[in-house]
């Protein structure tokens, strides 16, 4: 859908465009057909220069920004268009199947508003720390909403603290006012284009554990923050994931993004949060499906011939179909089941769809290109950049496929608290 700038507006067209706005808000078709609509016609046709460049996409965010979806997780009542995590889940997947490299930048900015938004409002606070919060996430929601701000989530560190198995490197001091923040985050998508990272760092104690993980919302734009290493990976490479680096960056105390304590009661009673890198990947294998289906029947423009008469492929297409269904339906019941203190089988059927749609997504694309043959792999289509990009869902931490294995043989034998003397 093309909204239009309005002549003199210095906005970037927002203002022009709140009343499309208002149309959408709550509205899950709505938003879906011009996610739809941006995708077919923007993000797709981009994607393969983008990809070349190793370049952010700043025209989709563009784009986006001006039609609301920069907007979509915000709550209603803060001016946004009030996706919670469910439909989020089922529109990303939309994304996901035009841009991949902009869908999975987008979760980033996009769970800034979900976690402190509906999800922290399930999680235990005393009143003091839901007052602050609720103050804090509102000027979070307002420079989304008024100013078109993007939100990155920098958590990585090459340790086992992106796991969930030690605590982030990262150091906030309390100072008077804020906190004093020293570290180095890898693969930060959208480093140079976020306005805010969103940091999770450890607060700097004596004794450093993980239940002293802190949220806060670092400006881009602070004295002390920069952008360093280079960036040329085998795929997702318009996220320009580079390295963050804060040196004595100063952040007031209205940028925490949570209060105390409650980042690491999110990531044990709300597992589900982790489970939204998985919509890009799902969009990802619906798109080596589609491709496979345009191409065997000769629709792909400069290669007409048909090669759908040929049973070895039908059977492939058949397999790849039934792939597909298997993931979509863990996905989406999944989605359906996320909450506060989910029951033990949907908590162990969240790491089961997160393995299942990040390795589908792969297995896809190497099917697809089995069957499409030797011409489907041109730079000029989209499946090879389908692949490599299919690749790196399995390592996205803290759910990685490993670890969803781990996960999963340990919490279906053990209980919480038992443990064997010889392990
Ligand atoms: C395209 C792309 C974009 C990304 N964007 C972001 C982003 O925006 N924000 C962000 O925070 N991260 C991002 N990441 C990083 C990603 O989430 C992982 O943190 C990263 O891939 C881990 O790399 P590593 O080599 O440190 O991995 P690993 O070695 O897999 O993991 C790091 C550590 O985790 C522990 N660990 C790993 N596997 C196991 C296991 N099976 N059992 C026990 N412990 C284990 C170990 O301590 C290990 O040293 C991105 C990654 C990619 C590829």
């Amino acid at each position: 859908m093309e909204t239009s700038k309005q002549a003199g507006s210095d906005d970037g067209g927002r203002t022009a465009s709140r009343a499309e706005w208002g149309r959408l808000a709550g509205n899950r078709d709505a938003i879906e057909g011009v996610i739809r609509a941006l995708g077919q016609e923007k993000f797709a046709p981009r994607a393969a220069r983008y990809d070349e460049e190793a370049s952010f996409p700043f025209e989709n965010y563009d784009d986006m920004r001006e039609a609301g979806i920069l907007a979509m997780t915000v709550p209603e009542r803060h001016g946004g268009l009030g996706m919670e995590y469910e439909a989020y889940g089922l529109l990303a997947a939309e994304m996901g199947r035009w841009c991949g490299a902009t869908a999975l930048t987008y979760n980033m900015h996009a769970c800034t508003p979900l976690w402190t938004g509906h999800i922290a409002d399930d999680l235990d606070m005393p009143a003091g720390d839901r007052r602050r919060h609720g103050e804090n996430r509102a000027l979070h929601f307002s420079r989304i909403v008024d100013d078109g701000a993007i939100f990155a989530q920098p958590f990585s560190e090459g340790s086992a603290a992106a796991a969930g198995k030690a605590p982030f490197g990262t150091l906030a001091a309390k100072v008077d006012g804020g906190w004093l923040l020293n570290g180095r985050k890898i693969f930060a998508s959208l480093s140079g284009a976020a306005t805010y990272y969103g940091v999770l760092c450890t607060e700097d104690k004596p004794e450093k554990s993980v239940r002293d993980t802190l949220f806060m919302a670092v400006p881009a734009d602070a004295e002390g923050v920069s952008i360093v290493g280079p960036w040329d990976p085998v795929g997702m490479r318009a996220t320009v994931s580079r390295n963050l680096v804060m040196e004595d960056v100063f952040i007031p105390d209205e940028q925490m993004l949570m209060p105390r304590g409650v980042y690491h009661q999110a990531a044990r009673r709300w597992p589900h949060m982790f489970l939204t890198l998985c919509p890009t990947y799902m969009g990802i294998a619906q798109a080596a499906y589609d491709f496979t289906v345009s191409y065997l029947r000769g629709e792909i423009e400069g290669i007409p011939v048909k090669r759908r008469m040929y049973p070895t492929k039908q059977i492939t297409v058949a397999e790849m179909w039934i792939k597909l269904q298997q993931a979509w339906a863990i996905f989406r019941q999944a989605l359906s089941e996320a909450r506060v203190d989910p029951p033990k089988a949907d908590r162990l059927r969240a790491y089961a769809a997160q393995y299942t749609v990040m390795e589908t997504a792969n297995d896809m694309c190497r099917l697809a290109i089995r069957t499409c043959g030797g011409q489907s792999m041109l730079k000029s289509l989209p499946l090879e950049r389908l692949y490599r990009d299919s690749r790196l869902g399995s390592l996205m931490l803290p759910w990685t496929a490993e670890l969803c294995l781990d996960r999963l043989g340990r919490e279906t034998l053990y209980e919480p608290g038992e443990a064997d003397d010889h392990a």
